[in-house]
């Protein structure tokens, strides 16, 4: 590659950022990393209509979060700037007027009541109304009334358009790095509005112009966008400039049956399609992010890099350094990707277990403190690395740990019937033996334990699963010796006491 590889992420603000647009984001980031580029974020609000208020720095935020933030954006590294549309809008009309003046584009007048009509009309005799070269000359447009009549009506204050001139009867061969060569007959396409009387670029316009001026040398981007792939290309032959690279990415696809992910799927299924929690300033209506259920950036990284991508080997964990070097286009398949809420957490629990265990107690510390229990760091941490191989997420520590803080208050049903006519006389048994040790580690209190039941020939299970029972309050959790040492000798036979009078 000759030229310096400048790839962009271009979202527009209308919302929170789907986690389809996150993985555009990333395969940007990590083709950049991989071929020592820049990656740079471009906001495209142009279509004011659609402005939503935090959009911006909730996609900021986002990026930040998953440590793949760009390397040029509003506010850093302004290279190029500005990064933000809407404060370019002066640049964008003289290009329309080169268009003009090229003949790749014209003005067009016609109303909405007057598109509506011709959309009827079509409708009504079973045929579909495209703005194209079939009747651009019937309609109302500078390429059938005078130059002269043109400026005194834009002049006069008329609503007008600027629509690209499609050529007609060429089959447009393209080139895009993940599906091959797409052919596509410009006959069969609209002309497409590039600039409105208020001023404002289309998308298709300022993307165009954008990508020039920001030197992109790829454009990759979701397959929706696909279908503008001919206009783009021919703007670009249209103003004489150097089109960049082009890489459309799979579709991501609904867990069950088939279709795009949606929104709703991450509703109806209970999983993420955010990456952080999202309130919509005008509904209210809430959307939860992956980083507020719990999940670690570097486990959401890599299973939406696993998203449409792999390096040809079994490989799935890959740390974001791993990605920057092993990333490849052409790799990325055309098939949709499915995306797998169940992997997603297998991917959670994979980095729950390589953290280090003094980290997740520190995380998991709050949780404790809001329960009004009040523990010392290295117990907590002790405690993390004996439940934290049955947990996906840290929010789940609780549960899988409870009985460490505070005695049990009720006993699991099933469980009970390990309760037997002569369990509190072995109980009794087994307080007196605990009474005894002093050194009240795990191991020394299992093998004095254990020691006690052979000699009196007691079987095992008759006395660790009661035991347990008091403990725990149900026959689940780690190692019981490592809850005994845990919890400590006064604590334990003070929760064997309460049982033999509670069950
Ligand atoms: N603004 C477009 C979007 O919202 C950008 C598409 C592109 O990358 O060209 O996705």
């Amino acid at each position: 590659m000759s030229k310096q590889v400048r790839v962009r992420f271009a979202p527009s603000p209308t919302g929170p950022l789907h986690i389809g647009g996150v993985r555009t984001a990333l395969f940007n980031y990590l083709f950049a990393k991989k071929n020592n580029g820049v990656f740079f974020l471009r906001i495209e609000d142009t279509d004011q209509n659609r402005f939503v208020p935090g959009a911006e720095e909730y996609i900021m935020e986002a990026l930040e979060w998953l440590g793949i933030a760009p390397d040029e954006t509003i506010g850093k590294n302004e290279k190029f700037g500005p990064y933000k549309q809407s404060e370019r809008k002066h640049l964008y009309k003289q290009y329309a007027d080169e268009l003009i003046n090229s003949g790749n584009a014209y003005y067009a007048f016609d109303t909405a009541e007057a598109l509506d009509l011709q959309r009827k009309q079509h409708e009504e005799q079973g045929k579909t109304f495209i703005y194209n070269w079939h009747n651009r000359e019937k309609l109302d447009t500078s390429l059938v009334i005078s130059a002269a009549e043109t400026s005194k009506r834009i002049a006069a204050g008329e609503d007008f358009v600027i629509r690209f001139k499609t050529p007609v009867d060429e089959t447009l061969h393209l080139q895009d790095i993940i599906r091959g060569e797409v052919k596509f007959e410009t006959n069969l396409l609209d002309d497409k509005v590039l600039f409105k009387s208020d001023g404002m670029p289309t998308y298709h316009l300022a993307n165009i112009v954008d990508d020039h001026l920001m030197e992109t040398s790829h454009v990759i981007r979701g397959e929706e966008w696909l279908p503008s792939m001919p206009l783009h290309v021919m703007l670009y032959r249209a103003f004489g400039w150097e089109a960049p690279e082009f890489a459309h990415l799979p579709l991501i696809m609904k867990p069950v049956g088939n279709g795009k992910l949606s929104k709703r799927d991450g509703d109806k299924l209970g999983f993420p399609v955010f990456p952080l929690n999202w309130k919509d300033p005008i509904s209210g209506e809430t959307s939860s992010g992956y980083r507020e259920k719990g999940f670690f950036p570097e486990a959401v990284v890599n299973f939406l890099a696993l998203l449409g991508w792999n390096d040809g080997t079994e490989k799935e964990m890959f740390s974001l350094e791993e990605l920057e070097q092993a990333f490849d286009l052409s790799r990325v398949h055309k098939a949709g990707a499915k995306f797998d809420p169940e992997k997603n957490k297998w991917f959670n629990h994979q980095y729950l277990m390589k953290k280090d265990d003094a980290d997740l107690a520190k995380s998991f510390a709050p949780i404790v403190a809001e329960k009004g229990i009040t523990v010392s760091e290295n117990v907590l941490t002790k405690i993390v690395s004996l439940i934290k191989e049955r947990a996906d997420f840290v929010s789940e520590f609780w549960d899988l740990s409870d009985f460490f803080f505070v005695t049990p208050i009720s006993y699991d049903e099933k469980a009970r019937k390990n309760w037997k006519e002569e369990t509190p006389t072995l109980m009794q048994e087994l307080i007196s033996v605990l009474g005894e040790i002093t050194d009240f580690t795990a191991a020394n209190i299992e093998t004095i334990v254990k020691d006690w039941m052979t000699k009196n020939e007691i079987g095992m299970g008759k006395v660790m699963q009661p035991f347990r029972l008091s403990l725990v309050g149900a026959l689940k959790g780690p190692h019981l010796f490592d809850i005994v040492e845990l919890i400590g000798k006064e604590e334990t036979i003070k929760r064997i006491e309460k049982a033999i009078t509670s069950l």
